[in-house]
């Protein structure tokens, strides 16, 4: 990239240390500035437009350009732009926020407790487990599993609790005390001539093995997302939840739901949890709960958990916990009415809907000889591509992601490649000319990639 001295490019480079990019490489290629959005489009500073596949980062629930938001924003800003809940103290759009989503939660929910982040919320309810035991009396019963490729933020507890490489190597981590068990990836794991509920079966006995030889005693909580994202985007085989939740009811373990990529309407519910018959004690909320556009998130409680550590606080005196912006009021308004706007525009239809077209595009794309697998629920999916034998460089395994996404990026689909799984996450406003037109660049860069492919032969 050619930059100019002073451009916007050239003091990026400068100035701006990146989230989740290679450093070294960012000053050599500079940023991709984006400038404006509408809907499910975004425009760069060369005026490029784009159809924002990934809705940001799996975020933005109710597109690009929305009112309605910007309205009540600007409207809570000016009667009270900030205030905390700590120390008793409260405010309107915190209470109303907290009963709402108790209102909508897919299994009886006790109390809300509000964060600003994915990782901060997931770190957060690392502690509150461990309080909870030490409430009940079992200071033992501390340890956490989670699944490999499994995604939970970047926090030190919420990184140990991701079972990603990157977020491992030379960060010191994981922490003691967390473990990361099967990934239900039936495609990638699954044995010759194992069904797919014969899978399910033995990452259920995968964790029950793991449990037992921890001790069940020493095993507090299992955290896992509906779907996974970042991970890859793995839908679960068929009876894969109800077998893992057997194994915890067996040993008293709590199951945290971490609906940060699920909630609010992604997998055609409202949230992952009723798609898959998930009954967790604890659900994490981030992202579209406010389709990104405030900085916020949430978890939820039932009075399993909740009620030991009210006693635990009451006899210590104080919860010692709590954010400087855990549940501001300005972000609790946004959340308010973008919950308002996917209700009244019934978009986790939508998502049903256009998911389904979105699934059946990806699944026919599975003729090309790239592809190897379409996965996906509503609308979330991914496309995972192989690279053909015995190719080196640019596209060996590994690399081929890159590839298709800049060729995706050129043709106007900002896509994300989890390695070689390129991954499908639109705005749920997204129309059905929208998805067709997703499915037609994502089979032209195909095209394309294999013809850079056979001409790099
Ligand atoms: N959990 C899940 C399932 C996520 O997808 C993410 C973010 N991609 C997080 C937690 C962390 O959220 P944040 O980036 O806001 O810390």
């Amino acid at each position: 990239m050619d930059v100019r001295p002073n451009s916007d490019e050239a003091r990026d480079i400068a100035y701006h240390f990146h989230s989740y990019t290679n450093a070294e490489a960012h000053e050599k290629i500079g940023p991709l500035i984006i400038e404006s959005g509408e809907g499910i489009h975004v425009t760069d500073s060369n005026g490029n437009r784009y159809i924002e596949g990934m809705s940001g980062l799996w975020s933005v629930a109710v597109g690009f350009n929305e009112q309605r938001l910007v309205d009540v924003a600007s409207r809570q800003m000016q009667k009270l732009p900030y205030y905390h809940n700590f120390s008793h103290r409260s405010h309107g759009p915190a209470i109303d926020l907290a009963e709402k989503l108790i209102e909508i939660a897919p299994v009886p929910m006790s109390k809300v407790f509000y964060t600003n982040s994915g990782s901060e919320a997931n770190d957060t309810i690392v502690k509150m487990v461990w309080y909870r035991s030490n409430a009940l009396g079992k200071p033992e019963k501390k340890k956490i599993i989670s699944r490999l490729r499994g995604y939970h933020g970047v926090t030190v507890a919420a990184a140990s609790m991701t079972g990603l490489p990157y977020n491992h190597k030379s960060f010191d981590l994981p922490m003691e005390g967390i473990l990361h068990t099967t990934c239900p990836h039936y495609w990638r794991e699954g044995q010759d001539g194992e069904s797919e509920e014969a899978f399910a079966s033995r990452c259920a006995q995968d964790l029950d093995d793991m449990i037992q030889s921890e001790g069940p005693e020493t095993v507090a909580a299992f955290i896992a997302e509906p779907v996974m994202g970042a991970g890859g985007v793995v839908v679960p085989p068929a009876t894969y939840w109800e077998k893992i939740q057997a194994v915890l009811a067996k040993y008293d373990i709590l199951l945290i739901a971490d609906e940060v990529i699920c909630g609010f309407g992604r997998t055609g519910n409202m949230f992952g949890s009723t798609t898959f018959d998930i009954k967790p004690d604890i659900l994490t909320m981030s992202k579209q709960i406010t389709s990104s556009y405030f900085p916020f998130s949430a978890f939820m409680i039932n009075d399993r958990v909740y009620q030991p550590i009210a006693d635990e606080s009451g006899r210590i005196g104080v919860l010692g916990h709590g954010y400087t912006g855990g549940g501001h009021p300005v972000g609790a308004a946004v959340a308010l009415e973008n919950i308002k706007i996917i209700e009244e525009r019934d978009l986790v239809a939508n998502a049903a809907e256009r998911g389904a077209e979105l699934q059946a595009g990806l699944t026919d794309l599975t003729s090309h000889p790239l592809v190897g697998e379409a996965r996906g629920i509503g609308l979330i999916g991914a496309l995972e591509l192989i690279a053909p034998e015995g190719k080196s460089g640019d596209f060996a395994p590994g690399k081929l992601g890159a590839q298709m996404n800049a060729i995706m990026l050129r043709n106007g689909l900002i896509s994300r490649n989890m390695t070689d799984a390129m991954a499908f996450c639109p705005p749920l406003i997204v129309g059905a000319n929208d998805v067709r037109e997703i499915i037609q660049i994502t089979k032209k860069s195909l095209e394309e990639l294999a013809a850079d492919i056979n001409g790099a032969a």
